[in-house]
């Protein structure tokens, strides 16, 4: 009896170092446990937060391209029915862009020098003159 009361006593102190040590793994890990979840809740915020600024930003942008839109319908029909047609033609074929200002010699739309020769006609060519650039077909702006 004594025998099987030191064996149990004995076990017991066994159990209770073994629970000193699993306390002691698990203080460290609660806390970090704990800083990670007040990180989470940061991140969150901040997502939450990027989520707003994004759907207020498109909301801006949606609006000003409406204006812009409506501002383009107003004066394309200030623009001969002709050149709007080759304008619109262009501007589908060239990726959106259908008239481009020609900035130092080079064409805007395509970037490509103009020859010395062809920046000499578009110099001397009457202001209301419609020029294209030779490279790509744009309409050129100076
Ligand atoms: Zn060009």
């Amino acid at each position: 009896m004594d025998e099987e009361v030191k064996h149990l006593g004995a076990h017991v102190t066994e159990l209770e170092d073994r629970e000193l040590e699993v306390m002691e793994v698990l203080e460290p890990l609660e806390a970090e446990l704990s800083a990670l979840g007040a990180e989470a809740d940061g991140l969150q915020g901040t997502a939450r937060s990027l989520r707003e600024a994004i759907t207020a930003g498109e909301a801006a942008i949606d609006a000003e391209l409406d204006i812009e839109r409506a501002r383009r319908v107003e004066l394309a029909v200030t623009v001969a029915k002709d050149l709007l047609a080759r304008y619109e033609q262009l501007r589908s074929r060239l990726g959106g862009v259908g008239a481009a200002r020609l900035v130092a010699g080079s064409c805007g739309g395509c970037h490509l020098a103009l020859p010395s020769m062809e920046l000499d006609r578009i110099h001397k060519a009457p202001p209301d003159a419609l020029l294209t650039c030779d490279q790509c077909g744009r309409i050129l702006v100076r």
